[in-house]
């Protein structure tokens, strides 16, 4: 299945306050979940990534959404920062990594198929396209600090996630 994803402009992202460069090729990428409620169609998804990218520079005085793509239950990936773009999302580690949300609260729900397989594809062509380094490390924002992210039923399936 090819992958689709869907751009800012497509959302109707609200530009970035500033937006700062990854200094060099990605060494890591973390994943997260976006611990809300999990979106049913891209009309849901959109509303919900329109929620979080406000909450994220109004209430967390972030530049921008923090992480650099979100992926839904049904597959479909959202641009966040997108590539070669410094995010938000696992503190004093973002300089080098890039951070994929999964939309939902894995302690309760369980990745699909769907998600997990459109998460492989995005970081195969992250490679690709030389954003990210062929020998990356794929972690959990949980080994990063103190938190339950990305849920319990999603961390330990983090290793099919590797192209
Ligand atoms: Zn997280």
């Amino acid at each position: 299945m090819a992958l689709n994803i869907v751009s800012r402009q497509q959302w109707g992202a609200v530009p970035p306050k500033t937006k700062d460069s990854l200094k060099g090729i990605v060494q890591r990428v973390v994943i997260h979940h976006t611990a809300n409620p999990r979106c049913k169609d891209q009309k849901d998804c959109v509303s919900r990534i329109l929620s979080i990218q406000r909450n994220h520079m109004t209430e967390r005085g972030f530049d921008d959404i923090g992480y650099n793509f979100l992926v839904a239950e049904d597959g479909t990936v959202y641009e966040g920062r997108g590539w070669g773009v410094q995010g938000a999302h696992a503190k004093y580690n973002n300089h080098d990594s890039l951070g994929i949300a999964f939309m939902g609260n894995f302690n309760d729900d369980t990745p699909s198929i769907e998600a997990k397989s459109s998460v492989k594809q995005l970081l195969q062509s992250g490679v690709c396209q030389g954003f990210i380094n062929p020998k990356f490390s794929l972690i959990g924002h949980r080994d990063l600090g103190s938190t339950d992210c990305p849920g319990n039923n999603l961390y330990p399936v983090l290793t099919q996630l590797s192209p």
